[in-house]
Protein backbone atom coordinates (compact mmCIF):
# COMPACT_ATOMS: atom_id res chain seq x y z
CA UNK A 1 0.00 0.00 0.00
CA UNK A 2 1.48 3.46 -1.00
CA UNK A 3 0.13 6.25 1.13
CA UNK A 4 0.82 10.38 1.27
CA UNK A 5 0.71 12.66 4.40
CA UNK A 6 1.51 16.18 3.97
CA UNK A 7 2.89 17.82 7.09
CA UNK A 8 3.34 21.31 5.43
CA UNK A 9 3.22 23.04 2.30
CA UNK A 10 -0.45 22.89 2.22
CA UNK A 11 -2.81 26.19 1.75
CA UNK A 12 0.57 27.88 1.66
CA UNK A 13 3.14 28.99 -0.02
CA UNK A 14 6.60 26.85 1.17
CA UNK A 15 6.92 24.71 4.18
CA UNK A 16 6.80 21.56 1.82
CA UNK A 17 7.03 18.53 4.03
CA UNK A 18 5.45 15.00 2.65
CA UNK A 19 5.24 11.97 4.03
CA UNK A 20 5.74 9.38 1.19
CA UNK A 21 4.69 5.02 2.03
CA UNK A 22 5.29 2.12 0.69
CA UNK A 23 5.87 -1.44 0.98
CA UNK A 24 7.45 -0.78 4.63
CA UNK A 25 9.60 1.92 3.49
CA UNK A 26 9.00 5.75 4.74
CA UNK A 27 10.64 8.59 2.89
CA UNK A 28 9.81 12.53 3.06
CA UNK A 29 9.97 15.23 0.24
CA UNK A 30 11.32 18.14 1.47
CA UNK A 31 11.32 19.27 5.27
CA UNK A 32 11.12 23.18 5.09
CA UNK A 33 10.24 25.78 6.91
CA UNK A 34 7.01 27.74 6.59
CA UNK A 35 7.58 31.46 6.13
CA UNK A 36 4.19 32.27 6.94
CA UNK A 37 3.47 29.92 10.37
CA UNK A 38 6.91 31.59 11.74
CA UNK A 39 5.92 35.04 10.73
CA UNK A 40 2.71 34.32 13.43
CA UNK A 41 4.63 33.96 16.22
CA UNK A 42 8.46 35.06 15.20
CA UNK A 43 10.33 38.10 14.49
CA UNK A 44 14.21 39.07 14.85
CA UNK A 45 14.73 39.70 18.46
CA UNK A 46 11.47 36.82 19.13
CA UNK A 47 13.48 33.37 18.22
CA UNK A 48 13.30 30.04 19.73
CA UNK A 49 15.58 29.21 22.20
CA UNK A 50 18.36 26.57 21.47
CA UNK A 51 17.73 25.17 24.45
CA UNK A 52 14.39 23.88 23.85
CA UNK A 53 15.85 22.25 20.87
CA UNK A 54 12.44 20.97 19.20
CA UNK A 55 9.78 22.02 21.14
CA UNK A 56 9.02 25.61 20.43
CA UNK A 57 8.91 24.71 16.83
CA UNK A 58 6.56 21.72 17.81
CA UNK A 59 4.45 23.93 20.03
CA UNK A 60 3.67 26.74 17.53
CA UNK A 61 3.12 23.93 14.70
CA UNK A 62 6.71 24.42 13.06
CA UNK A 63 7.23 21.35 12.96
CA UNK A 64 4.92 18.13 13.08
CA UNK A 65 4.10 16.49 16.24
CA UNK A 66 4.64 12.97 14.95
CA UNK A 67 3.62 9.75 16.65
CA UNK A 68 6.98 8.41 16.68
CA UNK A 69 9.28 11.50 17.14
CA UNK A 70 11.99 9.48 18.44
CA UNK A 71 12.49 7.62 15.43
CA UNK A 72 12.97 10.90 13.36
CA UNK A 73 13.85 14.17 15.32
CA UNK A 74 17.55 14.47 16.70
CA UNK A 75 18.50 12.55 19.99
CA UNK A 76 20.29 15.36 21.83
CA UNK A 77 17.28 17.78 21.36
CA UNK A 78 15.00 14.96 22.80
CA UNK A 79 16.84 14.02 25.27
CA UNK A 80 17.97 17.17 26.79
CA UNK A 81 13.57 18.32 26.23
CA UNK A 82 13.16 14.95 28.58
CA UNK A 83 11.60 13.85 25.54
CA UNK A 84 11.63 9.70 24.59
CA UNK A 85 14.28 8.98 22.83
CA UNK A 86 15.51 5.75 20.72
CA UNK A 87 18.42 3.76 19.16
CA UNK A 88 17.20 3.52 15.56
CA UNK A 89 15.42 5.91 12.77
CA UNK A 90 11.70 4.74 11.45
CA UNK A 91 12.45 6.92 8.40
CA UNK A 92 14.55 6.24 5.70
CA UNK A 93 15.89 8.82 3.18
CA UNK A 94 14.58 12.79 2.86
CA UNK A 95 14.98 14.08 -0.76
CA UNK A 96 14.74 17.72 -0.96
CA UNK A 97 14.31 19.13 -4.23
CA UNK A 98 15.97 22.53 -3.62
CA UNK A 99 17.63 25.20 -1.41
CA UNK A 100 15.08 27.63 -0.66
CA UNK A 101 14.76 27.29 3.28
CA UNK A 102 10.89 26.51 2.81
CA UNK A 103 11.67 23.14 1.59
CA UNK A 104 15.55 22.28 3.14
CA UNK A 105 16.03 24.01 6.43
CA UNK A 106 14.18 22.00 9.05
CA UNK A 107 16.48 19.25 8.25
CA UNK A 108 18.38 20.55 11.04
CA UNK A 109 16.36 18.93 13.49
CA UNK A 110 16.75 15.47 12.13
CA UNK A 111 18.23 13.22 13.32
CA UNK A 112 21.82 12.16 11.77
CA UNK A 113 21.22 8.64 10.48
CA UNK A 114 18.80 9.85 8.47
CA UNK A 115 20.06 9.80 4.87
CA UNK A 116 19.29 12.96 3.13
CA UNK A 117 19.41 13.84 -0.71
CA UNK A 118 19.78 16.48 -2.92
CA UNK A 119 21.82 17.76 -5.83
CA UNK A 120 25.38 18.34 -5.71
CA UNK A 121 24.87 22.22 -6.24
CA UNK A 122 21.70 22.19 -3.55
CA UNK A 123 24.43 20.66 -1.23
CA UNK A 124 27.03 23.77 -1.87
CA UNK A 125 24.54 25.89 -1.72
CA UNK A 126 23.29 24.66 1.75
CA UNK A 127 27.11 24.05 2.56
CA UNK A 128 27.49 28.28 1.67
CA UNK A 129 24.41 28.95 3.92
CA UNK A 130 25.64 26.63 7.33
CA UNK A 131 28.82 28.52 6.86
CA UNK A 132 28.21 32.17 5.76
CA UNK A 133 24.74 32.45 8.49
CA UNK A 134 24.72 33.33 11.84
CA UNK A 135 21.50 32.35 12.47
CA UNK A 136 21.03 29.16 15.09
CA UNK A 137 19.29 25.92 13.75
CA UNK A 138 21.55 25.42 10.44
CA UNK A 139 23.55 22.53 10.72
CA UNK A 140 22.78 21.34 7.55
CA UNK A 141 25.86 19.06 6.48
CA UNK A 142 27.46 19.32 9.92
CA UNK A 143 25.57 18.18 12.70
CA UNK A 144 26.94 19.43 15.77
CA UNK A 145 26.39 17.08 19.42
CA UNK A 146 24.72 19.79 21.73
CA UNK A 147 23.72 19.75 25.38
CA UNK A 148 27.13 17.14 25.74
CA UNK A 149 29.55 17.48 28.39
CA UNK A 150 33.29 15.90 27.92
CA UNK A 151 36.19 15.74 30.11
CA UNK A 152 38.39 18.74 30.19
CA UNK A 153 41.49 18.57 27.97
CA UNK A 154 44.03 19.49 31.09
CA UNK A 155 43.29 19.57 34.69
CA UNK A 156 40.17 18.01 36.71
CA UNK A 157 36.50 17.92 35.57
CA UNK A 158 34.11 18.72 32.81
CA UNK A 159 33.41 21.18 29.99
CA UNK A 160 30.69 21.84 27.21
CA UNK A 161 31.69 20.20 23.87
CA UNK A 162 31.45 22.76 21.51
CA UNK A 163 32.84 23.67 18.24
CA UNK A 164 34.85 21.79 15.87
CA UNK A 165 35.26 19.04 18.25
CA UNK A 166 31.41 18.76 18.78
CA UNK A 167 30.33 18.64 14.92
CA UNK A 168 30.16 15.78 12.66
CA UNK A 169 29.14 15.15 9.40
CA UNK A 170 25.71 14.10 8.07
CA UNK A 171 24.75 11.60 6.17
CA UNK A 172 24.31 13.87 2.93
CA UNK A 173 24.38 12.05 -0.69
CA UNK A 174 24.58 14.06 -3.76
CA UNK A 175 21.95 12.71 -6.16
CA UNK A 176 22.56 13.56 -9.80
CA UNK A 177 19.82 14.19 -12.60
CA UNK A 178 18.48 11.42 -14.32
CA UNK A 179 19.87 8.95 -11.26
CA UNK A 180 17.52 6.39 -10.21
CA UNK A 181 17.60 5.75 -6.43
CA UNK A 182 16.60 2.56 -4.83
CA UNK A 183 15.16 2.30 -1.41
CA UNK A 184 12.85 -0.98 -0.72
CA UNK A 185 10.29 -1.34 -3.33
CA UNK A 186 10.43 2.47 -3.95
CA UNK A 187 12.76 4.17 -6.82
CA UNK A 188 13.27 7.81 -6.56
CA UNK A 189 14.33 9.49 -10.17
CA UNK A 190 15.55 12.82 -9.81
CA UNK A 191 14.84 15.15 -12.47
CA UNK A 192 15.97 18.31 -13.19
CA UNK A 193 13.68 21.33 -13.22
CA UNK A 194 14.67 25.05 -13.86
CA UNK A 195 13.94 27.74 -10.74
CA UNK A 196 15.23 30.80 -9.32
CA UNK A 197 18.17 28.94 -7.50
CA UNK A 198 20.17 26.48 -9.14
CA UNK A 199 20.30 22.94 -8.69
CA UNK A 200 16.36 22.37 -8.61
CA UNK A 201 15.01 18.89 -8.83
CA UNK A 202 11.80 17.51 -9.59
CA UNK A 203 11.16 13.63 -8.09
CA UNK A 204 9.10 10.50 -9.93
CA UNK A 205 8.76 8.27 -7.26
CA UNK A 206 8.21 4.71 -8.37
CA UNK A 207 5.96 2.59 -6.36
CA UNK A 208 4.04 -0.62 -6.50
CA UNK A 209 1.08 1.25 -7.26
CA UNK A 210 2.57 3.34 -10.02
CA UNK A 211 4.42 6.54 -9.87
CA UNK A 212 4.29 9.63 -8.00
CA UNK A 213 5.48 13.26 -9.51
CA UNK A 214 6.49 15.75 -7.35
CA UNK A 215 7.40 19.02 -8.84
CA UNK A 216 9.03 21.31 -5.89
CA UNK A 217 8.91 24.81 -7.63
CA UNK A 218 9.49 25.23 -10.85
CA UNK A 219 9.42 27.85 -13.56
CA UNK A 220 9.24 27.49 -17.79
CA UNK A 221 11.81 30.52 -18.39
CA UNK A 222 15.27 31.56 -18.08
CA UNK A 223 18.74 29.99 -19.00
CA UNK A 224 17.57 25.68 -17.97
CA UNK A 225 13.80 26.54 -19.15
CA UNK A 226 14.36 23.23 -21.13
CA UNK A 227 14.88 21.37 -17.83
CA UNK A 228 11.30 22.20 -16.41
CA UNK A 229 10.09 20.96 -20.07
CA UNK A 230 12.09 17.75 -19.83
CA UNK A 231 10.91 17.25 -16.38
CA UNK A 232 7.33 17.63 -17.97
CA UNK A 233 8.15 15.13 -20.61
CA UNK A 234 9.62 12.50 -18.53
CA UNK A 235 6.79 12.70 -15.81
CA UNK A 236 4.10 12.10 -18.72
CA UNK A 237 5.84 9.09 -19.45
CA UNK A 238 5.82 7.57 -16.20
CA UNK A 239 1.61 7.80 -16.41
CA UNK A 240 1.89 8.82 -12.99
CA UNK A 241 -0.98 7.88 -10.33
CA UNK A 242 -0.68 11.25 -8.65
CA UNK A 243 0.83 14.61 -8.98
CA UNK A 244 1.60 16.56 -6.34
CA UNK A 245 2.19 19.94 -8.16
CA UNK A 246 3.03 23.53 -6.75
CA UNK A 247 0.69 26.39 -7.65
CA UNK A 248 2.55 29.20 -6.34
CA UNK A 249 0.89 31.77 -9.14
CA UNK A 250 -2.14 30.15 -10.08
CA UNK A 251 -3.58 33.54 -9.63
CA UNK A 252 -1.56 34.67 -11.93
CA UNK A 253 -1.23 35.01 -16.09
CA UNK A 254 1.47 37.38 -16.24
CA UNK A 255 4.96 35.70 -17.05
CA UNK A 256 8.10 38.22 -17.41
CA UNK A 257 10.75 35.84 -18.35
CA UNK A 258 14.53 35.74 -17.10
CA UNK A 259 15.19 37.37 -20.55
CA UNK A 260 12.86 40.08 -20.42
CA UNK A 261 14.69 41.04 -16.83
CA UNK A 262 18.27 41.05 -18.54
CA UNK A 263 16.88 43.16 -21.40
CA UNK A 264 14.73 46.03 -19.23
CA UNK A 265 18.08 45.95 -16.73
CA UNK A 266 20.29 46.35 -19.74
CA UNK A 267 18.41 49.30 -20.94
CA UNK A 268 18.20 51.06 -17.22
CA UNK A 269 22.21 50.16 -17.17
CA UNK A 270 22.69 52.04 -20.69
CA UNK A 271 20.52 55.15 -19.55
CA UNK A 272 22.87 55.80 -16.31
CA UNK A 273 25.17 57.72 -15.97
CA UNK A 274 27.13 57.11 -12.75
CA UNK A 275 26.37 54.03 -10.31
CA UNK A 276 23.80 51.56 -10.89
CA UNK A 277 23.16 49.95 -7.40
CA UNK A 278 20.43 46.74 -7.52
CA UNK A 279 19.06 44.42 -5.05
CA UNK A 280 18.64 40.63 -5.90
CA UNK A 281 18.23 37.23 -3.98
CA UNK A 282 21.88 36.03 -3.45
CA UNK A 283 21.12 32.79 -4.16
CA UNK A 284 19.61 32.44 -7.34
CA UNK A 285 22.75 32.40 -9.69
CA UNK A 286 20.59 33.12 -12.77
CA UNK A 287 19.73 36.29 -11.57
CA UNK A 288 23.30 37.31 -11.08
CA UNK A 289 23.93 35.62 -14.58
CA UNK A 290 21.36 38.50 -15.93
CA UNK A 291 23.73 41.43 -13.85
CA UNK A 292 26.50 39.56 -14.88
CA UNK A 293 25.40 40.03 -18.77
CA UNK A 294 24.50 43.27 -18.80
CA UNK A 295 27.83 44.54 -16.67
CA UNK A 296 30.11 42.67 -19.36
CA UNK A 297 28.18 44.38 -22.19
CA UNK A 298 27.83 47.57 -20.85
CA UNK A 299 31.88 47.36 -20.02
CA UNK A 300 30.94 47.69 -16.00
CA UNK A 301 32.13 45.13 -13.24
CA UNK A 302 29.47 43.51 -11.10
CA UNK A 303 30.37 43.72 -7.66
CA UNK A 304 29.21 41.02 -5.64
CA UNK A 305 29.14 40.74 -1.39
CA UNK A 306 31.51 38.27 0.51
CA UNK A 307 28.50 35.44 0.94
CA UNK A 308 27.86 35.60 -2.77
CA UNK A 309 31.48 35.22 -3.55
CA UNK A 310 31.54 32.16 -1.08
CA UNK A 311 28.42 31.07 -2.38
CA UNK A 312 30.51 31.28 -6.15
CA UNK A 313 33.72 29.26 -4.66
CA UNK A 314 31.30 26.59 -3.23
CA UNK A 315 29.76 26.23 -6.79
CA UNK A 316 32.92 25.93 -8.46
CA UNK A 317 32.87 22.40 -10.50
CA UNK A 318 29.15 21.95 -10.42
CA UNK A 319 26.80 22.48 -13.38
CA UNK A 320 25.08 25.44 -11.49
CA UNK A 321 26.48 27.63 -14.57
CA UNK A 322 27.82 30.54 -12.24
CA UNK A 323 30.15 32.99 -12.69
CA UNK A 324 33.79 32.46 -11.63
CA UNK A 325 35.35 34.36 -8.86
CA UNK A 326 38.53 35.12 -11.27
CA UNK A 327 36.08 36.52 -14.14
CA UNK A 328 37.26 39.89 -14.96
CA UNK A 329 33.58 41.10 -14.96
CA UNK A 330 33.08 40.54 -11.25
CA UNK A 331 34.62 42.37 -8.71
CA UNK A 332 34.07 41.67 -4.56
CA UNK A 333 32.72 43.52 -2.36
CA UNK A 334 34.69 44.06 0.85
CA UNK A 335 32.32 45.91 2.86
CA UNK A 336 33.60 47.67 6.00
CA UNK A 337 33.34 46.06 9.63
CA UNK A 338 33.81 46.14 12.77
CA UNK A 339 36.64 49.61 13.00
CA UNK A 340 35.96 49.57 9.21
CA UNK A 341 39.46 49.32 9.26
CA UNK A 342 39.50 47.66 5.09
CA UNK A 343 39.80 51.02 4.22
CA UNK A 344 42.24 52.46 6.73
CA UNK A 345 46.04 51.40 5.06
CA UNK A 346 47.99 52.01 8.13
CA UNK A 347 46.69 49.32 10.19
CA UNK A 348 48.19 45.66 9.60
CA UNK A 349 46.42 43.17 7.26
CA UNK A 350 46.41 40.52 10.29
CA UNK A 351 44.28 43.28 12.35
CA UNK A 352 42.31 44.18 9.28
CA UNK A 353 41.44 40.43 8.84
CA UNK A 354 40.50 39.71 12.16
CA UNK A 355 37.16 41.85 11.59
CA UNK A 356 36.17 39.73 8.63
CA UNK A 357 34.45 36.08 9.64
CA UNK A 358 36.95 32.94 8.92
CA UNK A 359 34.96 31.85 5.90
CA UNK A 360 35.69 35.37 4.58
CA UNK A 361 39.08 36.53 5.13
CA UNK A 362 40.65 34.51 1.83
CA UNK A 363 38.54 36.99 -0.12
CA UNK A 364 40.58 40.31 1.18
CA UNK A 365 43.47 39.57 -0.81
CA UNK A 366 41.60 38.81 -4.01
CA UNK A 367 43.04 40.91 -6.86
CA UNK A 368 39.33 41.55 -7.78
CA UNK A 369 38.29 42.66 -4.22
CA UNK A 370 37.46 46.66 -3.83
CA UNK A 371 36.36 48.54 -1.03
CA UNK A 372 33.05 51.68 -0.45
CA UNK A 373 36.55 53.95 -1.59
CA UNK A 374 37.08 52.12 -5.59
CA UNK A 375 33.12 51.94 -5.47
CA UNK A 376 33.19 55.80 -5.01
CA UNK A 377 36.12 57.12 -7.02
CA UNK A 378 34.85 54.97 -10.20
CA UNK A 379 30.60 54.89 -9.98
CA UNK A 380 30.05 54.41 -13.62
CA UNK A 381 32.22 51.44 -14.05
CA UNK A 382 29.94 49.22 -11.37
CA UNK A 383 26.67 47.76 -11.02
CA UNK A 384 26.58 46.72 -7.33
CA UNK A 385 24.68 44.61 -5.35
CA UNK A 386 23.03 46.33 -1.98
CA UNK A 387 20.80 44.01 -0.21
CA UNK A 388 18.55 45.54 2.78
CA UNK A 389 21.15 44.79 5.38
CA UNK A 390 23.53 46.48 3.16
CA UNK A 391 21.51 49.75 2.70
CA UNK A 392 23.48 51.68 5.64
CA UNK A 393 27.07 51.20 2.84
CA UNK A 394 25.21 53.42 0.60
CA UNK A 395 26.84 56.49 3.13
CA UNK A 396 30.21 54.89 2.44
CA UNK A 397 29.74 54.18 -1.45
CA UNK A 398 28.20 58.10 -1.95
CA UNK A 399 26.11 57.85 -5.07
CA UNK A 400 26.39 60.77 -6.77
CA UNK A 401 23.75 61.93 -9.19
CA UNK A 402 22.82 60.06 -11.74
CA UNK A 403 23.15 56.83 -10.35
CA UNK A 404 20.21 54.40 -9.74
CA UNK A 405 18.84 51.48 -8.11
CA UNK A 406 17.16 48.63 -9.63
CA UNK A 407 14.88 46.32 -7.65
CA UNK A 408 15.17 42.95 -8.87
CA UNK A 409 13.51 41.04 -6.12
CA UNK A 410 9.51 40.13 -5.73
CA UNK A 411 7.13 42.69 -4.36
CA UNK A 412 6.32 42.70 -0.71
CA UNK A 413 3.36 40.06 -0.31
CA UNK A 414 2.75 40.74 3.81
CA UNK A 415 2.75 43.86 6.03
CA UNK A 416 6.39 43.15 6.81
CA UNK A 417 7.50 42.99 3.40
CA UNK A 418 5.57 46.27 2.87
CA UNK A 419 7.25 47.97 5.84
CA UNK A 420 10.69 46.78 4.53
CA UNK A 421 10.13 48.71 1.42
CA UNK A 422 8.86 51.12 3.14
CA UNK A 423 12.70 51.56 4.72
CA UNK A 424 14.26 50.86 1.39
CA UNK A 425 12.49 53.68 -0.02
CA UNK A 426 13.31 56.06 2.09
CA UNK A 427 17.26 55.41 2.20
CA UNK A 428 16.92 55.73 -1.41
CA UNK A 429 14.69 58.94 -1.72
CA UNK A 430 17.93 60.17 0.83
CA UNK A 431 20.61 59.33 -2.00
CA UNK A 432 18.43 60.87 -4.44
CA UNK A 433 17.93 57.55 -6.08
CA UNK A 434 13.91 57.20 -6.19
CA UNK A 435 11.98 56.33 -8.34
CA UNK A 436 13.84 53.06 -8.32
CA UNK A 437 13.62 50.61 -11.08
CA UNK A 438 11.06 47.70 -9.98
CA UNK A 439 12.45 44.62 -12.52
CA UNK A 440 11.98 41.07 -11.24
CA UNK A 441 10.71 37.68 -12.92
CA UNK A 442 9.32 34.80 -11.24
CA UNK A 443 10.87 31.43 -9.99
CA UNK A 444 7.42 30.06 -10.70
CA UNK A 445 4.76 28.79 -13.58
CA UNK A 446 2.10 31.18 -14.17
CA UNK A 447 -1.24 29.76 -13.62
CA UNK A 448 -1.81 29.07 -17.52
CA UNK A 449 1.52 26.86 -17.70
CA UNK A 450 0.45 24.76 -14.76
CA UNK A 451 -2.41 24.13 -16.35
CA UNK A 452 -0.44 22.69 -19.60
CA UNK A 453 1.95 21.17 -17.02
CA UNK A 454 -1.22 19.03 -15.49
CA UNK A 455 -2.70 18.28 -18.56
CA UNK A 456 0.37 17.04 -20.21
CA UNK A 457 1.51 14.80 -17.44
CA UNK A 458 -2.45 13.78 -17.43
CA UNK A 459 -2.05 12.62 -13.78
CA UNK A 460 -5.16 10.47 -12.29
CA UNK A 461 -5.19 12.79 -9.09
CA UNK A 462 -3.43 16.37 -8.68
CA UNK A 463 -2.97 17.33 -4.95
CA UNK A 464 -2.12 21.06 -5.05
CA UNK A 465 0.90 22.22 -2.66
CA UNK A 466 2.79 25.64 -2.01
CA UNK A 467 -0.08 27.53 -2.97
CA UNK A 468 -2.92 30.01 -1.19
CA UNK A 469 -5.09 29.08 -3.86
CA UNK A 470 -5.66 25.24 -3.99
CA UNK A 471 -9.03 25.27 -4.82
CA UNK A 472 -8.79 26.98 -8.09
CA UNK A 473 -6.56 23.36 -9.38
CA UNK A 474 -10.11 22.19 -10.27
CA UNK A 475 -11.13 24.48 -12.78
CA UNK A 476 -7.76 23.43 -14.22
CA UNK A 477 -7.33 20.00 -14.37
CA UNK A 478 -8.34 17.95 -17.46
CA UNK A 479 -11.32 15.66 -17.52
CA UNK A 480 -9.92 12.49 -15.95
CA UNK A 481 -8.43 14.05 -12.91
CA UNK A 482 -9.55 14.66 -9.80
CA UNK A 483 -7.39 17.77 -7.53
CA UNK A 484 -7.63 16.67 -4.17
CA UNK A 485 -7.32 19.46 -1.39
CA UNK A 486 -4.88 17.67 1.18
CA UNK A 487 -5.58 17.92 4.47
CA UNK A 488 -2.49 18.67 6.90
CA UNK A 489 -1.50 15.27 8.56
CA UNK A 490 -4.83 13.36 6.95
CA UNK A 491 -3.24 9.58 5.20
CA UNK A 492 -4.07 9.66 1.42
CA UNK A 493 -3.96 5.89 0.75
CA UNK A 494 -3.11 5.26 -3.17
ZN1 LIG B 1 9.13 27.11 -2.33
ZN1 LIG C 1 11.84 27.67 -4.20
Amino acid sequence: MTSLTFRGGVGEIGGNKVLLEAGGKRIWLDFGMSFKQANRYFAEFLQPKKYNGVVDFLEVGLLPPLPDMAGFYREDYLAHADMATQAYATYDAVFLSHAHADHSSYIHFLRRDIPIYASEVTRQILAAVETTSAANFTEFLTFKETFKLRPKKRGEGLMKLEGEDAKVARDFGAIAAGEHFRIGDLTVEAVAVNHSIPGALGFLVHTPQGAIVYTGDLRFHGYGGDLTRGFVARAAEAEPIALLCEGTRLDETESLTEQDVQERVAKVVNQTKNLVIANYPWKDIERMRSFYEVARMTGRKLAISLKQAYLLKQLEGTDAAAPSLDDETIAIYIDRKGWGLITKPDYPGSIVEQEYSAWAREFLSYPNRVTCNDIHRHQRDFIIRIDFFDLVDLIDIRPEEGSCYIRSVTEPFDDEGEIELWRVENWLKHFDLYPYEQIHASGHASGPEIKRLIAEINPKLVFPIHTEHPELFADIVPKGTRAEIPEVGKRYHL
